[in-house]
C-alpha cells in the first residue's frame, strides 16, 4: 500500500495488547499512520505508550495541510475530520475502511488523551 498523502511506500507495523494485535501502516516518506477501521476498535481500549509517535511534528505538521487526499482502501475522497474538542487534530476518515493521521499529530497528549481521540474517531467512523 502507499501513502495517500506523499506516495511513499507503507510499512506494516504491529504491537501486542491484551485485546490482540493491533496492525497499522505507517508511511516511509511522511511518518503518517493509516489504520483500518477495526484496529482503531482496538486501540482505544488497549494504547500502550511505546506506541507514540515518533514521526517529526514539523514534517507531520506540513503533510497535516494536505487534506484532499483518496482512501488507500477504495480510492474514493475521505472526508476530513476535525476533533471538536481539539481542533488541531485534523484526521481523514473513509467509513467503509479507516483513518490517516499525521506524524506528530499526538505528540502533545498524554496517554490518556489520545485514548479519548481513538474513541471518538471510533464514533465518527461509525457515524455516531
Ligand atoms: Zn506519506
Ligand atoms: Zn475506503
Amino acid at each position: 500500500m502507499n501513502c495517500p498523502k506523499c506516495e511513499a511506500a507503507m510499512e506494516e507495523k504491529r504491537f501486542g495488547t491484551i485485546k490482540g494485535t493491533v496492525m497499522f501502516d505507517k508511511c516511509t516518506g511522511c511518518n503518517g499512520f493509516w489504520f483500518d477501521t477495526g484496529e482503531v476498535e482496538k486501540i482505544k481500549d488497549a494504547w500502550r505508550p511505546e506506541f507514540i509517535d515518533s514521526g517529526d511534528p514539523k514534517v507531520g505538521k506540513e503533510f497535516n495541510k494536505i487534506r484532499d487526499i483518496n482512501c488507500p482502501r477504495c480510492d474514493t475522497k475521505m472526508d476530513q475530520v476535525t476533533d471538536p474538542k481539539q481542533r488541531h487534530i485534523q484526521l481523514e476518515t473513509c467509513k467503509e475502511h479507516g483513518v490517516f493521521m499525521d506524524a506528530g499529530e499526538f505528540i502533545d497528549y498524554t496517554n490518556e488523551t489520545v485514548m479519548d481521540i481513538f474513541r471518538d474517531v471510533v464514533a465518527i467512523l461509525r457515524g455516531e
